[in-house]
């Protein structure tokens, strides 16, 4: 048993950038001393547009090329889990990443599952325990206030999910081997067939890529504020983000949650309206470079992360905010 095995995903018909926050982990793993190697897997329907270049860090990168893997593999997750299951046989790594996306964050643990060994899920952390030599995850507890060091039991294959934002890819360009993985013995035991799959298309910017976003919470009222969040979004070619209570209330989708049971993400400029700052919407912006608030609230706990911040009614701040911003851009 050796080596790392990275599940990529495919985005836009290229190796996701998540997937490449992923090799950045497993390059971390293999310089303290996982040895074997760094293999990331890529699952599809048509691979055409991947290439090693993509994935710098991977020594290897192996295509499994299947028409039940349709959608980056993405589209459903039994076949996926059954292509990765072979692959590990064949493989038999020490450690398999998946990104903490809305994929991995399924795909993770019903591998796991399969494979009767343990996952460690949301992981903004990985490391080799020097005792042990055994897989290190940190993950944040007790609704993200507080952070703990997991071991995985037994000797078997180490699963994490890494939430995405956590690692910076490694820069430059991939010259990994590539290879081809047959796995169509094992989908041809998929037993489920998914029927349909609704993507919500959404204008843009991805909040996960996104450099600016502006979110907003409880405070703004009601779902039609959400239309000048994005005013200002469209200004400066960002995304709008919510927290759970104004996604909870029908607002937005929950897609624009951000948080602990939300989206991780890591823009240059973080600008909140009518967010708390509750500890679970927190555990999102780790990778939020500056915090911007406007909460009518001063004591808000925002106010304790946020770089700048305006103490006042956001439906004065914010429309004087955008005239600026839109003089400046021009
Ligand atoms: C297990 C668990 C997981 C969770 N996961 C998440 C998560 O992923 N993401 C998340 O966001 N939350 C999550 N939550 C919920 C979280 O605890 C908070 O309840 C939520 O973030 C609060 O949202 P909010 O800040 O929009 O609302 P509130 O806490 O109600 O805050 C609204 C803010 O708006 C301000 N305000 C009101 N009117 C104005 C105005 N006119 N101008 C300016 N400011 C104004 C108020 O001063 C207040 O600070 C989770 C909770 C649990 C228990």
């Amino acid at each position: 048993m050796s080596g790392i095995l990275v599940i990529g995903e495919v985005q836009d018909g290229a190796i996701a950038p998540v997937s490449a926050e992923l090799l950045a982990a497993a390059r971390k793993l293999a310089d303290e001393g996982v040895g074997g190697g760094i293999s990331l897997a890529v699952m599809g329907d048509d691979l055409s547009g991947v290439s090693a270049a993509q994935a710098p860090g991977a020594d290897s990168i192996v295509l499994i090329s299947n028409p039940a893997l349709k959608d980056g593999g993405t589209g459903g997750y039994d076949a996926p889990v059954l292509a990765v299951a072979a692959l590990n046989e064949s493989k038999s790594p020490d450690v398999i990443l998946f990104a903490k996306t809305d994929f991995g964050a399924v795909a993770g643990p019903r591998l796991a599952f399969k494979l009767g060994v343990p996952v460690a899920q949301d992981c903004i952390d990985i490391a080799v325990d020097s005792e042990t030599g055994r897989v290190a995850v940190t993950r944040p507890v007790f609704g993200g206030n507080a952070l703990a060091v997991y071991g995985f039991n037994g000797d078997g294959t180490q699963i994490a999910t890494i939430r995405p934002g956590v690692f910076d890819p490694i820069e430059g360009e991939g010259s990994g081997s590539v290879e081809e993985f047959d796995a169509s013995e094992a989908v041809s035991e998929v037993r489920s067939t998914l029927v349909e799959t609704v993507v919500q298309q959404s204008e843009g910017v991805r909040l996960e890529d996104a450099d600016f976003i502006i979110s907003g919470g409880r405070g703004l009222g009601g779902p039609e504020p959400f239309e000048q969040l994005q005013e200002l979004a469209d200004v400066l070619g960002g995304a709008v983000g919510a927290s759970r209570a104004a996604c909870d209330a029908g607002w937005v989708d929950h897609s624009y949650q951000i948080g602990l049971t939300g989206k991780s993400v890591k823009p240059t400029v973080y600008l909140s309206v009518g967010i708390s700052g509750a500890s679970q919407h927190m555990a999102g912006l780790s990778g939020a470079r500056n915090i911007v608030a406007i909460n009518k609230d001063g004591d808000a706990n925002i106010f304790k992360s946020a770089r700048f911040g305006v103490v006042g009614d956001w439906e004065k701040v914010l429309p004087a905010f955008t005239a600026t911003v839109r003089d400046l851009a021009g």
